[in-house]
């Protein structure tokens, strides 16, 4: 990397695309939710780029690539910098490439749409519904996140239960990328070639376009359900998720006590319940009501998807949005990201978990089937403590996603990916994108560069 680099002759190279040097913007430009974790606060938090850049179309990208690349840049992408684990935290310094102004829908038809990365899923979906479609999935962040970011560094969210992880085949059809090659280019990938750029935290291209599978739209009816047992509320959960007669879009659960710290909704959770935080169809609501009887819940708040759109969704209180409320009221807690796979595990760990851990589930389709995930809730002590805990439930047969580490392998099943490796040295071979976050990636020697 090129540490002697005058930023200022880098901007005049850049004459014509907005840049900033300014130290507060660029602090707020180089962060993101890192600081859920604890762990990660302590490594990431003095991170900073040099230069934000924020280019409005395609050609201004491949020109700040270029330039990347004649002086050996860093250079990190950046959505709305919603990320968890400081995906787009620049470790090394350099280009921050802010993409949120490249935010047009360049087309929309039944069932697919192509956008430029930058543009906002809630203000997709509001185009979308105009002609009947929506996301297939999107996250609690939804209002601020791009869908360039959710590609880059998402996985699940609403819609998940039906339509499982963004890197299911089929939900992203076709992505261009700006390379970092000696003469940068753009190229497409289409079909199972998007692998390469899913959840790469930006390291294996720079998306500037994506065309995108859409589910048809529903009248989404945002319903609380609240339950004296856990397993209960779990078991409507993974009901509600397998009933092919119920069209549903989020079955959030979570026990006691978690819902004391969903502030705003106190007056629909009472004491000591378990809740279900969920969207179904209005057109569904009728059988949806005798699921909730059979399951001896109770229906405590519903709204209309009209009356819904107007305030703040319920969507807001799940995913990791429950972390976000949780640590609001107490900043000890933290979180894990954890498949359960079947109940009968779930309910294993439920019993082991005492007052250290509380239990937030999400249902998402795994293949042929719908699951029991989420994000569960720990009352963090030291890092050693929480290794175990997630030792623990690996040895009962979770699946742990772990938040508190930084690389993209670490964070998912701890393999390296050979593939996605082999297409970085391709397509960047002087390791300039985001480095630091591929870990089987071997940076070339720096006398090299
Ligand atoms: P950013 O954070 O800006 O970027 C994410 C990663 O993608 C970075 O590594 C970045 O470098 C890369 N990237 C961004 N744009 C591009 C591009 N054009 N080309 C290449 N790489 C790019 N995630 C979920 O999956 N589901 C959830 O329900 C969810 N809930 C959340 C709730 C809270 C409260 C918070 C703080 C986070 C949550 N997240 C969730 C994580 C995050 O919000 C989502 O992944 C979101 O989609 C990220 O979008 P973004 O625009 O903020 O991306």
């Amino acid at each position: 990397m090129n540490t002697d680099i005058n930023y200022q002759t880098v901007v005049r190279e850049l004459a014509g695309i907005e840049t900033t040097s300014d130290r507060d913007r660029l602090t707020k430009l180089s962060l993101d939710y890192y600081h859920f974790s604890p762990i990660l606060t302590d490594k990431l938090q003095n991170k900073r780029g040099d230069l934000a850049v924020f280019p409005t179309t395609e050609a201004e990208v491949l020109q700040i690539a270029r330039l990347c690349v004649k002086y050996k840049l860093p250079l990190t992408v950046r959505g709305a910098g919603t990320g968890n684990y400081g995906q787009c935290i620049p470790l090394e310094g350099g280009i921050i490439l802010d993409i949120s102004k490249m935010n047009q829908i360049k087309w929309l038809k039944p069932g697919i749409a192509c956008v430029e990365p930058g543009v906002k899923m809630a203000a997709f979906d509001k185009k979308a519904r105009e002609i009947g479609w929506e996301l297939r999935m999107a996250p609690s962040t939804y209002r601020t996140a791009t869908i360039g970011g959710f590609v880059g560094g998402g996985s699940v969210g609403m819609g998940s239960v039906n339509y499982g992880q963004i890197s299911d085949r089929g939900n992203l059809r076709r992505v261009r990328i700006v390379t970092m090659e000696e003469q940068p280019q753009v190229i497409e990938l289409q079909g199972d070639e998007v692998k390469n750029v899913l959840h790469a935290y930006g390291t294996t291209g720079i998306i500037t376009e994506l065309e995108i599978s859409l589910a048809p739209a529903y009248p989404w009816q945002e319903v609380i359900a609240v339950f004296d047992d856990f397993m209960t509320a779990a078991k409507f959960g993974q009901a509600l998720s397998d009933s092919g007669g119920i069209v549903k879009k989020l079955v959030s659960i979570h026990a006691d006590p978690i819902p004391r710290y969903f502030t705003a909704l106190q007056n629909y959770l009472p004491q000591g319940k378990h809740c279900a935080l969920l969207m179904v169809s209005e057109y569904d609501f009728a059988p949806f009501q005798d699921l909730v009887k059979e399951y001896q819940g109770e229906i405590t708040y519903s709204k209309s998807a009209s009356e819904a759109l107007k305030g703040t969704s319920l969507l807001e209180f799940t995913w990791n949005h429950t972390t976000l409320h949780a640590r609001n009221v107490d900043t000890n807690l933290t979180y894990l990201q954890t498949f359960y796979f079947t109940l009968e595990r779930l309910e294993k760990l439920y019993q082991q978990a005492g007052d250290e851990i509380m239990i937030h589930l999400e249902f998402l389709r795994a293949g042929d089937k719908a699951v029991p995930a989420g994000l569960q809730l720990i009352r963090y002590t030291t890092e050693a403590r929480l290794n175990e805990i997630i030792r623990d439930r690996e040895v009962e047969g979770a699946f742990i996603a772990n938040p508190h580490v930084f690389t993209i392998e670490d964070g998912g099943n701890k393999q390296i990916d050979p593939q996605k490796v082999a297409f970085k040295q391709k397509i960047d071979p002087y390791g300039l994108l985001n480095p630091g976050k591929m870990r089987g990636y071997q940076k070339p020697v720096e006398s090299s560069l």
